[in-house]
């Protein structure tokens, strides 16, 4: 039943992995491939200087560097995307840490989607179809529109009747894929705002674009089944946010904040995954998982793509990730 907002979950998390290529730079400094992915599902520790004994992880599904985003998104995400369009509440998340392929990942996954929506639409003529759009960034625990930059930090409140809503945040109504794929350029350009002043930005923050989904049966009388469920694709900040270990003095107190919401998801996921059903899932505590409350609990599928450098010299924070993405199955 569509709206069942309290219902416990039934549907477990979808967990990928995906392998980048190892990058110029790493190239360049002689940096070494530590891992190796055995067969789709496994991802293996190679231990290339024999430090530690050899570690495999398993998950749904690990993409190797030579696969496409359109396999990622057709094996890690498409069933999830597509399940809005039948009224259930979708997201899809990019977890992983700076430069591990999380923007590249999720541009190809939102083209992918919007491609598999808009061609969903036009193959269901019995349906009639309101597709919107609307798009944020959180910063500090500061919400800002994507597609109204001028409004400002905006302001969550409690609906009795629809739920959380962010106050003021624009929501455009696409008129087709072309108007789609201006706005979420429009946000990207948006998102790049700042990132001079502040060169880390873009690893400090979350992205979420959202698409609304409604629609109801071309009937004269009768039932009139209606569906409305939000696509929530979400890029969040760099993983590293999420390990207070590593972070000195300085850092560790403007970072702190940021950390906050992706600490929050880090706990609202392992709560919603295995087994802790019945414990209390603090949606609450951040800005993150207010907003993403009703498309990750009760009448929601989530699909997190994990991203990560092959490379040795990021072994720790890989490990971190895959420690994350484990605790989320
Ligand atoms: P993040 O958003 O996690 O910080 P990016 O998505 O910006 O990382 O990726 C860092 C760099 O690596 C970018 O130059 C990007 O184009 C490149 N990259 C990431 N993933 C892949 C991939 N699967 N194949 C090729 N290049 C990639
Ligand atoms: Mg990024």
């Amino acid at each position: 039943t569509p709206g069942g907002g309290t219902r416990v979950r039934e549907e477990k998390i979808l967990v990928t992995v995906r392998v980048r290529p190892l990058s110029r730079r790493e190239q360049a400094l002689y940096d070494l491939i530590a891992w190796d992915c055995p067969d789709d599902h496994t991802i293996l520790f190679k231990n290339p200087n024999q430090e530690r004994p050899a570690t495999s992880y398993k998950f749904d599904k690990v993409f190797d560097p030579s696969c496409s985003t359109l396999k990622v998104y057709e094996e890690g995400a498409k069933n999830v995307a597509l399940s809005a369009l039948t009224g259930i509440n979708a997201t899809i998340f990019a977890y992983g840490q700076t430069s591990s392929g999380k923007t590249y990942t999720m541009r190809g996954i939102t083209e992918n989607a919007v491609t598999d929506i808009f061609e969903h639409i036009k193959n269901t003529q019995e349906r009639a179809f309101v597709l919107k759009v609307s798009a944020l960034e959180i910063y500090n625990e500061s919400v800002i529109d994507l597609l109204n930059r001028e409004s400002g930090h905006l302001r969550l409140l409690d609906d009795p009747e629809r739920g959380i809503i962010v106050e003021k945040l624009v929501e455009e109504v696409v008129k087709d894929i072309n108007h789609l794929r201006h706005l979420i350029g429009i946000c990207e350009a948006q998102r790049q705002v700042g990132e001079t002043s502040l060169n880390d930005k873009s690893s400090r923050s979350h992205q979420i674009i959202r698409l609304t989904v409604e629609s109801s049966l071309r009937e004269k009388s009768g039932c009139v089944k209606s569906f409305l469920a939000s696509l929530n694709l979400v890029d969040l900040a760099g993983s590293e946010r999420a390990s207070q270990t590593n972070a000195d003095g300085a850092r560790f107190k403007e970072g702190s904040h940021i950390n906050r919401s992706l600490l929050t998801l880090t706990t609202v996921i392992r709560k919603l995954s295995g087994g802790k059903r019945s414990g209390h899932v603090p949606y609450r505590d951040s800005k993150l998982t207010r907003i993403l409350q009703p498309s990750l609990g009760g009448n929601a599928r989530t699909a997190i793509i994990c991203t990560m450098s092959p490379a040795l010299s990021h072994v720790e924070q890989t490990r971190n990730t895959l420690s994350f993405a484990t605790s989320a199955k």
